[in-house]
Parts: structure tokens; sequence; C-alpha cells
């Protein structure tokens, strides 16, 4: 990966996040685009649109005349963690959960803490209480290891996740963080953006790029998005693609390529759409890519087919999911207690290159199973004989 890539990624990796509080994943992203000269605005739900310089601008690149679709490559910017409630002693934080979380070993685990005024903090969580479902935090107690500015930060404006050695390391090939889910698809989105807005062109790029919001407690950014109605005022071809990180399964192991994400949890997505990436893959990561179905969760992909867009979708292979010690390794506090997420720096240079190749000119989307019918049409002409 080009040195300044690998700094963008890392940096990313290093800003807290939470579902609701992705201020500074914005702040980063904005400076990045600003820099490069490329367009983007943020939609009423505070969405990052990238591509587009405002709605105006969006509109017009979805209403232009061509059979090129339009690529709506749609990441989320939050990761599970906590919002403050309120302070019950002065340096006593109750806290409460957004999103998927571990769910044991909770008690003493270390935890940081932000707002969007720059403060950072450290604590430890103490009595946690899990849902009724008991699949995640709901509530607990934050205590504040670290001195507290005066006045003390509002208690509301405080936000946080599981801490470890680093927000971000290096272990072989590997990356371990606090979120790679899903900062490693802003990271990809950010990529191709700089790529393909600081080459010169002579027709505009059919990209859009939808960083959204609040996906970890249920596509709340990318719903928002939708109900504007903008993107159904398309009067050429699009396709959404879902860039996810997902949890390691058989088949979809982490140091083995990104994933040709063929479904979700949920739903399967476009067939004739998938094809093409299938084919695109075999071409540009021949046997450095994975190919299935992720049912280990539901991504925005879904959302994306539940309001009619055809879809398909991505995935870099996720190791200790939403930080819940599933696969082990360093910092992590046990079975299903607080542990990093990894993932492999192949597997995100993979995702990227598929993102770019994705763009090129003339892909079959309106044909895309011609080689496969030929190939079954040599069938029935070496077997006709015999019928
Ligand atoms: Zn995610």
């Amino acid at each position: 990966m080009q040195e300044h890539l690998k700094q963008l990624l890392f940096r990313l990796l290093s800003q807290p996040t939470a579902p609701f509080r992705e201020q500074r994943v914005i702040a980063l992203a904005t400076a990045v685009l600003k820099d490069a000269g490329a367009p983007f605005f943020a939609d009423p739900a505070g969405n990052l649109v990238v591509g587009a310089s405002s709605k105006t601008d969006m509109l017009r690149l979805l209403r232009e005349t061509s059979r090129e679709p339009v690529r709506v490559f749609i990441a989320h910017m939050d990761h599970p963690g906590f919002h403050g409630m309120r302070w019950i002693a002065p340096n006593v934080l109750r806290v409460q959960w957004h999103g998927g979380s571990p769910v044991k070993h909770l008690q003493g685990s270390r935890v940081w803490l932000a707002n969007d005024d720059g403060y950072g903090g450290v604590g430890v969580m103490r009595n946690a209480r899990l849902k009724k479902h008991g699949w995640s935090i709901d509530a607990a107690e934050v205590h504040v290891e670290c001195a507290l500015p005066r006045p003390r930060p509002q208690a509301n404006r405080l936000y946080g996740g599981f801490d470890f050695r680093r927000p971000v390391w290096k272990g072989g090939s590997r990356l371990y963080t606090r979120a790679a889910d899903d900062l490693v698809g802003v990271f990809c989105i950010l990529a191709a953006a700089l790529e393909i807005f600081t080459k010169p062109a002579r027709i505009r790029p059919p990209f859009l790029g939808l960083l959204t919001r609040a996906e970890e407690v249920g596509f709340v950014g990318a719903l928002a998005h939708f109900e504007l109605g903008w993107l159904q005022q398309a009067r050429r071809p699009l396709v959404c693609v879902s860039l996810e990180a997902s949890r390691t399964l058989p088949g979809a192991v982490v140091g083995k390529g990104p994933i040709v994400r063929l479904g979700d949890r949920r739903t399967p997505f476009d067939a004739a759409y998938s094809q093409v990436l299938t084919r695109l893959a075999e071409e540009v990561l021949p046997g450095r890519h994975q190919r299935r179905i992720m049912d280990g969760g539901s991504c925005e992909g879904s959302a994306a087919t539940a309001y009619g867009f055809p879809t398909i979708a991505m995935a870099v292979p996720l190791g200790n999911y939403h930080n819940q010690g599933l696969e082990g390794g360093p910092d992590c506090r046990g079975a299903h207690g607080p542990a990093p997420e990894f993932v492999h720096l192949g597997d995100i240079e993979g995702q990227y290159a598929l993102c770019l190749a994705l763009m090129r000119k003339g892909l079959p989307w309106h044909n895309p199973w011609q080689d496969v019918r030929e190939r079954l049409q040599k069938n029935l002409r070496d077997y006709r004989a015999l019928l």
C-alpha cells in the first residue's frame, strides 16, 4: 500500500467514533477531501456525500443521460460504543451502550472517552448490565481514571468504547484496532475519491460515496439518506456498493483477500451485478479474493435492497467482530470479552483495488451473463447428438 494511503488508514483508525458521534471521523474525512480538491457535502442527516458538491450537483450527476451506472459506494463511520448519560459521582459516569458488544469479562475493562471539543481520557467499566436478549451491553458505569478538565465535561457530550494498548497497531500483516468496522470501508471510499478526483477527466466520473452515521443501531444514517428521495430521482442506472468489515466465517478467512459478498444475513444481493463484481475479482485478484454469503451480520446493502436499489457488496474479513473476543489474540480479555478487532492489510488493499476496478468504463452491467451463456451453449452443442 502506498505510504500516503497507509497514513490515511492509520489516522482514520485512530479517530474516536460511536453511533451518532462520528464528528471526529467527519472532520478528518472533510479535511482530506478538501486538501485533495475532491467534491463533498453533508446531507441533512449529517451523512457525508463524496463525489458531489451539493444536492443539486448530486442530482445533476444522477440525471445525466448515460448507460454507465452511477456507483454509490456506502460505508459507515460509526462503531459500537457508549454515550455518557450523567455524572453519578465526581469521576463516575453513567453510560448507555449503542450497538453490539462483548458480553463477558466486562468488569474492570479499560475504556476510552472523548468529546468533540478534543477531550480524550481513559477509565474502567464497572457494573455493566446486559440487554434483556443478553447479546450486548445496555448500561454501565465508567470510572474515569485521569484528571478531568475544569469545568468537568458535560456528561451527555462524552462518548467512548473499549480501549487497548493503542487505537491501532500492526502485528505482522494484521492491523489490530478499536474499530476496523467500518472505518476500513470509509478508508476505501476516501482513497478511491482521492484517486479519482485528482486526475483530470473528460467526463464526470460516475462515483458517489455515502459515508453514513449510526449504522450500528439499524442503518439510521443510510435510511435517513434514502428517505430524502434523491437517489430515486436517477434517470440513469445506479448500483449501490456496500463496503463492510464482516465477521470472519468458514470460507471468509482473514488474510485470504476481500470477499465478494453475495448477500448478508437478511438477503442475497443483485445476482446480475454481483456477476460483474465476481468476474472483476477473478481478473484483478486471481486466487486472492473470497466469495460467499456473509450471513454473520446484515449490512447497509440490505437497507439499499429494501429501498429497491440494485445492490452489490464487498467485505474485508474481520476478527473479533464488534470487539468480542471470538478469535482471541493480543489484548483480548478472554472468550467473548473485550478485544481489539483485527483485519489484514492485504485484504484492505484488495478491497480498495476492487473499488477502483468497479469504476472502469464499459463493464458488462447490461449483459453480465454473456460469457457464462456462451460456455453453457458450447456444452449444449457438444452433447446435442446424445439428446
Ligand atoms: Zn459495520
